[in-house]
């Protein structure tokens, strides 16, 4: 495959020069913010390429923070985490529709990998549903307060704001909920699967200055979506590079690993899992990157397509655990043990199925644009 302008290419390799260093240190994190790492990349301006450069980022497209993600991804997985939470997720939104007030607030800590910011979306009885969302923002003698609460919320205990969709009185929109505020109480703290934080916070009274809102009104949804949609493709990249560390991991012991008399990288049924594996990578970044290729060349205002995000998201998900799981059946029982690198990568992809949008919501958008669009033309790849 070779999608990528040369621009792009040499982005790419930098970032796999860079990424390079971290493999001392790789799946020691479980749980931790690798600071140092992202403080490293902030360094080679390669942490948040897609942010404006007046706060620290590139100002270069959404494509390049995809790059940075895999390259980092598939050395070490918790840095290519947070890379695509730095890159892709929250800071983009206040990046793309925040007042000049947040963006100096927040932005700089984060690109130079010093700062991190959360999303809150999640409700306790709004999972898949988020339109039924009750977190609200109301007008209280011309000034704005939010009530309400959030739920698996990733990286609280790292940041100082959480990018929080909320209900204003004429719809979705979001806003900046600064997590420091006495109103804001952590009611609980998961430890997930992976051994990350997912916190329970209540927001009682909280005053939010107008700077702090991000998108309200009639456009209010379609911007998020903008966002929602390239954090959609981010989260298909990661797991990609997720993949590709699995694959690594198999390939390499099957070399040395030896059987009746031959490593078993030498038996046809080890080959044809490998091949099967790589094939199976190969179409979820072919899938991912030409989904982001489409949106890139309209500005990063335009959301990449919603049938084509979904396809990546729930294709490039399914892939992950797929083609770890079958790294775990060639490592065998050691692979199967507490603190082997697999295991971990087994359990961080697993999340990737929920996060984001659950596969059964990917599969509904993609039945939902069928029927009202169509099959995509010929003309439209
Ligand atoms: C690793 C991880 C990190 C996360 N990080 C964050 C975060 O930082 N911020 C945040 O706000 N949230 C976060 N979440 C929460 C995540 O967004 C939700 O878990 C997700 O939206 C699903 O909501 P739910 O878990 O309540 O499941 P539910 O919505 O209750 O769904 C339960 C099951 O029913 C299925 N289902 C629901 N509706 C339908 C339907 N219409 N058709 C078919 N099937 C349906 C779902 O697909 C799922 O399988 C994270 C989750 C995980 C696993």
């Amino acid at each position: 495959m070779q999608v990528l302008d040369r621009e792009q290419r040499e982005f790419a390799e930098r970032a796999e020069e860079v990424a390079a260093d971290f493999a001392g240190e790789a799946y020691t994190w479980r749980g931790d913010m690798p600071w140092e790492n992202m403080e490293t990349l902030a360094d080679a301006d390669l942490l948040c390429p897609s942010v404006s450069a007046e706060y620290g980022g590139q100002g270069v497209s959404d494509v390049a923070a995809m790059l940075v993600t895999e390259a980092v991804g598939r050395v070490c997985p918790d840095t290519g985490w947070f890379t695509y939470m730095q890159s892709m997720v929250a800071p983009r939104a206040i990046d793309l529709f925040g007042s000049e007030t947040v963006k100096e607030q927040y932005l700089p800590d984060v690109t130079a990998g010093e700062g991190h910011v959360s999303i809150a979306i999640s409700e306790p009885e709004a999972g898949s549903d988020v339109g039924s969302m009750t977190t609200e923002v109301t007008e209280e003698n011309g000034d704005l307060v939010c009530n309400g609460e959030k739920t698996w919320v990733g990286g609280v205990p790292f940041s100082d704001a959480a990018v929080t969709w909320v209900r204003f009185p004429e719809g979705l929109g979001s806003i900046v909920l600064d997590l420091t505020d006495p109103g804001v109480e952590v009611e609980q703290e998961y430890t997930n699967m992976a051994g990350y934080s997912q916190t329970h916070f209540t927001i009682d009274d909280v005053a939010v200055p107008e700077s702090h809102v991000l998108t309200r009104g009639e456009k209010a949804f379609k911007e998020q979506l903008v966002s929602l949609n390239w954090e959609r493709l981010g989260s298909s990249v990661l797991t990609t590079a997720w993949a590709v560390a699995g694959l690594e991991t198999a390939l390499e012991y099957s070399a040395e690993r030896e059987q009746f008399g031959r490593p078993i990288g030498a038996f046809q049924g080890i080959e044809w899992k490998l091949a099967e594996m790589y094939r199976q990578i190969e179409t979820a970044a072919s899938t991912v990157y030409s989904s982001a290729a489409g949106a890139s060349e309209q500005g990063s205002h335009s959301a990449p397509h919603r049938l084509q995000t979904s396809v990546a998201k729930l294709h490039c998900s399914a892939m992950a655990e797929r083609v770890v799981s079958e790294a775990v059946q060639i490592v065998g029982a050691r692979a199967y043990q507490r603190g082997h690198p697999l295991e971990y990568l087994y359990r961080l992809t697993r999340g990737r199925r929920i996060a984001a949008g659950t596969d059964e919501m990917q599969r509904n958008t993609i039945a939902r644009s069928l029927k009202e669009d169509g099959v995509p033309a010929v003309s439209e790849r």
